[in-house]
Order: C-alpha cells, then structure tokens, then sequence
C-alpha cells in the first residue's frame, strides 16, 4: 500500500523555513514527480518513505524555497566568466605572475582580458600601470578591470591597438591618465575611456557563448537560485537560449525579460516549456543614478551638467504599455530616478494596466510616489546591493544631498507600506550571491532604519519573487502541491550574525525534485 504513494526524495530532520506564513516551520519534506507531497514532522513524512525513495538526513540544517533572482544579464555574465578573475590578488607582483600565467594559454593575438583587481590590497600601495603590464606581456594586448565601476589598467600593446598616445583628448566623461612629465598615457583608463580599449576587443564565437551560457547557469544554481529573471540584451540571447534548451542545459527555470526592440516575429523561434517562458517586455524609462543618468525631479547636488531626461515621452511610453498589454506579456518598466517612477505611474494609471504591471531598478522615492505605488498594485524589483554601492562606491549622500538620499531603497517603508518587493542582482554589474543580498537588505550602513527583517529580506528572494511573475502558486514557498524548489545552507539562518549570511554556503539545491550538490 505504501509504495503507491511512495515519495521520491524525502528530506528529515532540517529546520525548514517554508515562507508559507499559516505554517512557518517544519522538519520534513517529502517529493515525488518534481513537486512537494507532505511538509511536516518526520514522523508525519515518515510514511511516506518506500523501498526506492531516497533520504536524505538534514541533520538540522536550514532549507528554504529555492531563491528567485528577478533581474539577471545571462550571456553578460557568462562574458565575465570567461576572463581573468584576479579578485583575490594581494600584490601588483602576483597580478603579474597571474597574466603569465594566462599567456601560457594563449596565442601571439589573444586579448587578455580580466577583472577585479584592488590596489588597496596591494604590497606596493600603487595602481598597476601599463609599463606593470608590459613587463610580463609584451606582445598581447592587456585589459585588466579594477574591481567595480568603468576603471582599468591597459598594457602598451592595448593603447597601441587603440591608437592612444599623448596627443589623444580625454574623451567626455572619461579621463586618460598622463605622467606629470612625459604627458604619456599610465595606463589607467576611467569613465569612457575604457571604452577606447574595450572596444577593440573580439567579440567571442557564438559557440563559445553558447558553451559558457551553460557554464554560468550552472553557477547561478549552485548559488542556490532555482529561477531567474533573464533579462536579455539582443537577439543573441535568444538564440543562446534556443540552442541551449535543444540541448536539454537548462537546469533551472527562466522567466525571459525581453526589451522592446525583440518584440516581434523573432521570439516565436524560442520555444517555450516548462523551463522556459518569455515572461515580460522592458520599457526604458531612465538611466542609472551611477552614470548620472537616471531622470530625477531635480538635479543631481554635485553637477549642474548630468543628464535627467527620460528616454520616452509621456505618449510612446502610454502606446508602448499599450502594446505590451496586448501583446499578453507582463509590462515592466525600469525607471531609477523619481521623476521617472512618477511618469512611469502616470502612463500605467493612464493605460489603466491591470495584470501586475512592474517597476524595475526603482531606487530614489519619495513618500507620495510610495502612496502611489501602493495604490496602484506596482510590483518593485529592487536590487539591494546596487543600494548599497549607491553609497559606498557612488557616493549618493553627496550627489543628491542628505534630504533625498533618505529615500533611496528605502526597503523597510516600501515593505511596510504593503507593496510588493521582490530582490534582484543585477548581475553582472553586482555578485549573483542571494545571500548577500539578504545581507545587505538587513544590514545597512546607511539609514539603518531602513533595514528589513531577515524574514522581510527572504520574501524578497522567494514568495514575492514568486508574486513578480504571477506564480505565487506554484513556487515561493514550501507547500504541498508546489514545485519542489528548495536550497539547503550550510549554516542555520537565524542563530547566525546578520554580517555574516553572506559568508554561509549553499549546500544543495533541489530543481523540481532534481537534486544538485554543491561539492
Ligand atoms: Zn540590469
């Protein structure tokens, strides 16, 4: 009698955080078919246990429903994957040695591109400069990324290929470093400098990109993510994502967020199945508060010459929603700054959007735009560790004044105001790590009465995640008749030091009942 009812996989024994609120905790979880059958006691899962389930004894350890990471650039990531990580180097000595090494792999043309290096970790308490470079890579062209924001170090072969010397103008908004004496370039680039070098470099074979595509979803799993939000660029990613699904290498599911310019003919070539699904259209709106660009109701404290305007009119953006809504997608707006909050509201209020529309990478608020928000049934995707760069790296607190910058990712009012947020990385402009964006969601340096509970920050990676995409009733939390989507840590959440979640390890991830461990 028994095995007709026989689970597949039976976890006991853990510390299940089911973000289901009627029944918050649990022991056990029993799956059969990729969904879950029984959350419980053990001895209520225990029945379950046939001749050919598997068992696995948690021994206390925390589970929660798999994270959901509403805002990732796939194929952007998987580019960075395949340069040179030197995050952890501690000297300009080991950088070198590292570029060595590399060059071993290559050919006489090859590019050696890297990112991550910080000379505030370095021995000799300097920049590396092209002349560094040279000395280890004579004869390749070298671009080495600093660890954030548009910086890098470029070796004499890279300036050369690029056609820099002395006499070339620093480009606007962007500085060219120069010896005090010689007037020749160091080797640093900053701001759209970088770009003068960085655009000379090959773009890798589709095949490549296809291949290290399945190598980044890989690692987005391992992070512990069971869905994501694929935010494409170009039609590449389609094709990425088409070859990739014929090829049965796409282990977890994908809610496609597709821009403008691919709505049309050519998304009917993506076939979609149970873990593919072209979910939304992005509608640009603004830029981004790092670049200046983000369209604010006022100027920005520390320059009189950054740009606020939007990228729409008030008109385009009304028969753009329009045409989203028609089109059955879900509409999604990304506007930053304030002023582009208001007008996305006003055109969605206008159009009258009434299956969840959604605002993605809003950052500046104000208390009336929150009011707004709430009424209209807005969904938020936020990204709390490009907030916290905001401060840290971007200096928000100067460029907009103490007054304004009160309200940026101000989470906890958002939270408490009943809106919906659900949390994303932005990846590959910030780490994939849920945890750490938990982390900084909990943790803030700045406007720390802004910060969320931990349980508040978890909604935001799973049930509201969930929510975000209209699929609040097949995953988000652990319940009976769900998708078996689970993450296993390492550590226990709750007993831990709020600055240290994202230190704990995922330990393994359960895939609609498939199971992957993190060795
Ligand atoms: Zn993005």
């Amino acid at each position: 009698m028994v095995s007709q009812v026989a689970a597949d996989l039976v976890l006991l024994g853990g510390n299940v955080l089911t973000m289901n609120h009627l029944k918050p905790q649990a022991e056990a979880i029993a799956i059969k078919g990729g969904h879950i059958i029984k959350v419980g006691s053990d001895r209520e899962v225990k029945p379950l246990i046939g001749k050919a389930t598997r068992v696995i004894e948690l021994n206390g350890k925390t589970v929660l429903p798999g994270f959901i990471d509403t805002h990732v650039h796939v194929v952007d990531f998987a580019r960075l994957l395949m340069w040179l990580d030197v995050t952890d180097v501690d000297s300009i000595a080991e950088l070198q040695r590292r570029i060595k090494e590399h060059l071993y792999k290559s050919t006489l043309n090859d590019w050696i591109v890297g990112r991550g290096w910080d000379d505030t970790r370095f021995a000799e308490q300097r920049m590396p400069n092209r002349f560094d470079l040279d000395a280890v890579a004579p004869d390749n062209p070298v671009i080495m990324y600093y660890k954030c924001g548009p910086l890098c170090v470029v070796n004499s072969k890279a300036l050369e290929l690029a056609a820099i010397t002395k006499t070339t103008p620093d480009p606007i908004d962007g500085i060219i470093d120069r010896d005090v004496s010689t007037c020749e370039p160091t080797g640093i680039l900053r701001g759209t400098a970088t770009n003068l070098v960085f655009k000379k470099v090959p773009e890798p074979t589709f095949e490549k990109l296809v291949e290290t595509t399945a190598l980044a979803l890989q690692k987005i799993v391992s992070t512990g993510i069971t869905t994501i939000h694929w935010l494409a660029t170009s039609e590449v990613d389609l094709d990425i994502l088409k070859h990739l699904a014929e090829k049965k290498q796409v282990p977890l599911y994908i809610y496609l967020v597709i821009p403008l310019s691919l709505m049309g003919p050519q998304i009917s070539k993506l076939p979609q199945n149970d873990f593919v699904k072209i979910g939304g259209v992005e509608i640009l709106v603004d830029g981004y508060l790092s670049s200046g660009t983000a369209a604010l109701s006022e100027q920005y404290s520390n320059a009189q010459s950054m740009n606020t305007n939007l990228l729409c009119t008030n008109a385009q953006l009304k028969e753009t929603i329009k045409k989203v809504v028609n089109s059955g997608l879900q509409v999604i707006i990304h506007a930053m700054g304030d002023k582009a909050i208001d007008v996305a509201l006003n055109a969605l209020e206008a159009v009258n959007v009434k299956s969840r529309p959604r605002i993605d990478q809003p950052a500046l608020f104000n208390p009336n735009l929150i009011e707004r928000l709430k009424n209209q049934n807005v969904v938020l995707s936020v990204q709390p560790v490009v907030g916290e760069s905001e401060f840290t790296v971007y200096a928000a607190i100067e460029r907009l004044g103490k007054e304004r910058a009160r309200w940026l990712y101000p989470l906890k009012t958002l939270f408490e105001s009943g809106i919906y947020v659900c949390g994303g990385s932005d990846c590959p402009m910030e780490p994939l790590n849920p945890l750490l964006a938990i982390q900084s969601a909990v943790k803030r340096q700045f406007f720390p009465e802004e910060e969320l509970t931990l349980n508040e920050a978890l909604q935001m990676y799973t049930i509201n995640a969930a929510y975000a995409s209209n699929e609040e009733n097949k995953k988000g939390s652990i319940e009976e008749h769900k998708q078996a989507d689970l993450t296993i840590l390492s550590e226990p959440l709750y007993t831990l030091n709020l600055n240290k979640i994202s230190n704990i390890s995922v330990e393994r991830v359960i895939i609609r009942g498939k199971l992957f461990e993190n060795t």
